[in-house]
């Protein structure tokens, strides 16, 4: 198996390069990290992210022959050689593949990702009706593993004012829970011209969600309740 790994360390390289890499396996039932780890023994200088090995975790997001995507999770049979790696695209690399995700953080901050409702917490739990809780699905499951944010150009553009898509999927998901009591100051706090009207419905994002969910859809729905409340 061939592979091309994007290697840079700042602390000690003037600029990035791409190094060749052979491991003698079968792809088998092999998944990229496993080919990964395996590289790593024979080159312990080579860095990445990695936690769960589950698609859980969403740590070992990374670009995979130019799609972003879980390396955990990505079957090498399922990948043409040479397996092109490189860091997420449009963050600062801290160190080969690793990128520095404060900014992203920073705009899922932005969404206030947390439950509002000032009336006392009741003694078990908020209650939801079965149909209220199902408005959740699709939204919930978000690993925040970046993959959406750092393939979307208006992200790469603009990643300190544009939220990108998987902050305004948290936001929705905020918005439309029915225990939450602050969905008018939600949608007040979009209306800016970056915060959600950068997304030009492009997709990629969705093209790449290991978790299959639909940002744009999310952002197109905060779009309609932003038009309903001016109407
Ligand atoms: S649909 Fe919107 S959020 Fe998704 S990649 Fe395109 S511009 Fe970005
Ligand atoms: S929406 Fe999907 S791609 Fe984006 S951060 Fe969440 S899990 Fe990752």
């Amino acid at each position: 198996m061939r592979f091309s790994i994007y290697r840079y360390d700042p602390e000690q390289d003037q600029a990035p390069r791409m190094q060749d890499y052979r491991l003698d396996v079968e792809a088998g039932d092999m998944m990229l990290l496993d080919a990964l780890m395996l590289l790593k023994a024979e080159d312990e200088s080579l860095t990445f992210r990695r936690s769960c090995r589950e698609g859980v975790c969403g740590s070992d997001g990374m670009s995979i022959n130019g799609v972003n995507g879980l390396a955990c999770i990505t079957p090498m049979s399922s990948l043409q050689e040479p397996v092109v790696l490189r860091p997420l695209p449009g963050l600062p690399v801290i160190r080969d593949l690793v990128v520095d995700m404060g900014q992203f953080y920073r705009q899922y901050e932005k969404a206030r990702p947390y439950l509002i409702n000032e009336t006392p917490a009741p003694r078990t739990e908020r209650l939801q009706s079965p149909a209220d809780r199902e408005k959740l699905d699709g939204l919930y499951e978000c690993i925040l593993c970046g993959c959406c944010s750092t393939s979307c150009p208006s992200f790469w553009w603009n990643p300190d004012k544009f939220m990108g898509p998987a902050a305004l999927l948290q936001a929705y998901r905020f918005i439309v829970d029915s225990r939450d009591q602050a969905t008018e100051e939600r949608l007040a706090d979009l209306q800016d011209a970056y915060s959600v009207f950068r997304c030009h419905g492009i997709m990629n994002c969705v093209a790449v969600c290991p978790k299959g969910l639909n940002p744009t859809q999310a952002i197109a729905q905060i779009k309609t309740l932003m038009l309903r409340k001016s109407a």
